[in-house]
C-alpha cells in the first residue's frame, strides 16, 4: 500500500520563455515501509522534488499524495502537523541550530509540539542509543565531528516519529567511513522499524542500500532498478 503518490509533478522556475523546467511530470509510488532511493546527476531535479513533498515550494503542476490527503490543499494548522510530524527532512549540511547542544536540536521539534517531558525524555534517550550520539548530546555541533552531527539531525528528523523520511544527499558532507556507519543506521531503522524513507543521492555507495532506485534526468525519471538485498530469501 502506497503511504505517498505523486502525478504529473511539474515545477517550473522563471517566467514563459525562460523556463528552466526542474520537475517535468514525475509519477512515483512510494510503499508504506520502503528505502526508496532517488539518483541523478546534479541539476536533474532531486532536490526540487524533495522540497515539493516538503511543502517548501509550491509545484507548477500535479498532484502530492500523503496518506491519502492531497499537500497542496493543506492549510494553517494541517499544515504545520504535516511538516512537523509527518515529515522528517535529513539535508546534507546537516542544519543544526549552532547555539543549540545536541540534545536541545533533538528535543525542539518535540517542544513545538507539546509532546509531554517524560516522552520526550524516553524518546530521546531510546534514539541516541540507536545512533550512538549519547555522548555527544550537550556538545554543540562545532564540538561534533560530521558524522556525529547527521547522527543528531537523524535523530531530530526521527523524534517525532514521522510517517516518511526525505533525506537529501545525506551523506554528502560525510567522509566514507561516517557515510558508511549513517547509511546502516538508516537501513536499520528502515529494517527493524519499518521507517519509510525517500533517499536523494548520487553516491553510488549510499543508494546501495535502497531495494529499488528510481534515475531522474532533466526534471524526468527515465529509469527505475530494482535490486534484490544480500542475504535476503525470497
Ligand atoms: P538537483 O537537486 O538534482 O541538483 P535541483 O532540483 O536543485 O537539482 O535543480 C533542478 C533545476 O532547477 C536546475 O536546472 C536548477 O538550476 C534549477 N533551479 C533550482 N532551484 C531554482 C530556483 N530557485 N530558481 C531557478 N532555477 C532553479
Ligand atoms: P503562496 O500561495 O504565494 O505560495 P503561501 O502563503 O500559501 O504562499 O505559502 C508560503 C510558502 O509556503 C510558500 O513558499 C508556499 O510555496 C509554501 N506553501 C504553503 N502551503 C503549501 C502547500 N500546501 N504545499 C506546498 N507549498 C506550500
Amino acid at each position: 500500500n502506497a503511504i505517498l503518490e505523486i502525478e504529473g509533478l511539474k515545477k517550473y522556475y522563471g517566467r514563459a520563455g525562460n523556463q528552466t523546467k526542474a520537475l517535468d511530470g514525475i509519477a512515483l509510488q512510494v510503499t508504506d515501509g520502503e528505502f526508496l532511493g532517488i539518483m541523478g546527476s546534479s541539476g536533474s531535479g532531486k532536490s526540487t522534488l524533495l522540497n515539493c513533498i516538503a511543502t517548501v515550494i509550491r509545484p507548477t503542476a500535479g498532484k502530492i499524495v500523503m496518506q491519502g490527503e492531497e499537500i497542496q490543499s493543506m492549510k494553517g494548522r494541517k499544515l504545520s502537523e504535516y511538516r512537523g510530524k509527518k515529515i522528517g527532512y535529513l539535508f546534507q549540511n546537516f542544519e543544526l541550530l549552532d547555539n543549540l547542544t545536541g540534545r536541545e536540536n533533538i528535543m525542539l521539534p518535540m517542544s513545538l509540539h507539546n509532546i509531554p517531558d517524560r516522552e520526550s525524555k524516553k524518546r530521546l534517550s531510546r534514539l541516541a542509543g540507536y545512533l550512538e550520539i549519547t555522548d555527544v548530546l550537550d556538545k554543540f555541533p562545532s564540538q561534533m565531528s560530521g558524522g556525529q552531527k547527521q547522527r543528531v539531525a537523524a535523530a531530530r528528523a526521527l523524534i517525532m516519529d514521522p510517517c516518511m523520511i526525505l533525506a537529501d544527499e545525506p551523506t554528502g558532507a560525510l567522509d566514507s567511513r561516517n557515510a558508511k556507519m549513517l547509511m546502516e543506521k538508516l537501513s536499520g531503522l528502515n529494517r527493524d522499524q519499518h521507517a519509510t524513507i525517500l533517499m536523494v543521492t548520487h553516491d553510488s555507495n549510499a543508494a546501495s542500500y535502497c531495494r529499488r532506485i528510481l534515475f531522474i534526468q532533466d526534471g524526468r525519471i527515465f529509469h527505475e532498478l530494482r535490486r534484490d538485498m544480500p542475504g535476503e530469501t525470497q
